[in-house]
């Protein structure tokens, strides 16, 4: 299974902590050269020295991928360290729920301008290179709000959705146009990262800190799906997985 994975260079964004972390070291330790991108340089630092001292390959860079010429300059440091690009895990995210009726305008543009704006930026960056070599794999982390709407998820729920929409368009474009650029996007659950740290709503946080308490299972998990996705023979895609833990109602 891994095979296909051996030799492969791919952009993580998102890298520094919980789904981003658990993929990069996962791809790295089956032979992958893994790009990591994050804000949080000390955490994509130690991150890498520990892929390297495993004996995998690693390098890192500011990534904020909200600014576009930063998703562009990782794309560059992929290609310009290890001479190709094969795969991008556009992974960064962020959920700061609350009720419409608080009104947090500022986290409903963060959630617009990270989970919408920074896929969108992810994939111009990487379009020129893919579309050039006819090959490529956009892999996406929406979620199980992109499947469900539920209280608090207005605004999160949206850019999940979007991400949904959006790669499915990529994925027939890409295959109308014979440009052989896979995608696939993960639909996770409650998965125990740091992700409930960006809600601010006290009510909000309480339940979901309750909810991933009760049913929470490792990003590993989801480091797996990602394992396979790339796993696979370049003709073959599979283009959404719903993952999360076994005993969650929803
Ligand atoms: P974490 O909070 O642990 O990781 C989020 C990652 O996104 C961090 O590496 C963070 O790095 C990065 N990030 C946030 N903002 C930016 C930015 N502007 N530019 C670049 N990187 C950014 O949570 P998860 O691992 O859970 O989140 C990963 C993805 O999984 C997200 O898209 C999330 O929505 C999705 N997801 C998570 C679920 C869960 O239950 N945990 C369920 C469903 C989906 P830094 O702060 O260093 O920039």
């Amino acid at each position: 299974m891994s095979d296909n994975i051996k030799g492969k260079v791919i952009v993580i964004t998102g890298a520094s902590s919980g789904i981003g972390e658990a993929t990069a070291k996962l791809l790295a330790s089956r032979g992958a050269k893994v790009v990591l991108g994050a804000r949080r340089t000390d955490k994509l630092e130690k991150i890498a020295e520990d892929i390297k001292k495993a004996g995998g390959e690693a390098v890192y860079q500011a990534l904020d991928v909200t600014v576009t010429e930063e998703n562009e300059a990782i794309v560059k440091l992929a290609k310009d360290t290890f001479g190709k690009l094969d795969v991008i895990f556009l992974n960064a995210g962020l959920m700061p729920s609350s009720p419409v009726s608080a009104l947090k305008t500022d986290e409903w543009d963060q959630m617009v301008d990270v989970n919408v704006k920074g896929v969108l930026n992810g994939v111009a960056a990487v379009m020129p290179t893919f579309t050039a070599q006819k090959s490529g794999h956009v892999i996406a982390t929406s979620s199980v709000a992109g499947l469900k709407a539920y209280l608090g998820g207005g605004v999160y729920c949206g850019t999940k959705w979007f991400v949904r929409s959006f790669m499915e368009v990529l994925r027939m474009e890409s295959a109308m146009e014979g440009t052989n650029i896979r995608t696939a996007t993960i639909y996770p659950a409650a998965i125990n990262t740091e992700l409930l740290t960006t809600i601010t709503d006290k009510n909000t946080a309480e339940a979901f800190n309750a909810l991933y308490d009760q049913y929470g299972i490792s990003p590993d998990r989801i480091a797996s799906v990602v394992e396979f996705a790339v796993s696979l023979p370049e003709d073959t895609t599979v283009n959404e997985f719903t993952v999360g833990p076994a005993n969650q109602p929803w």
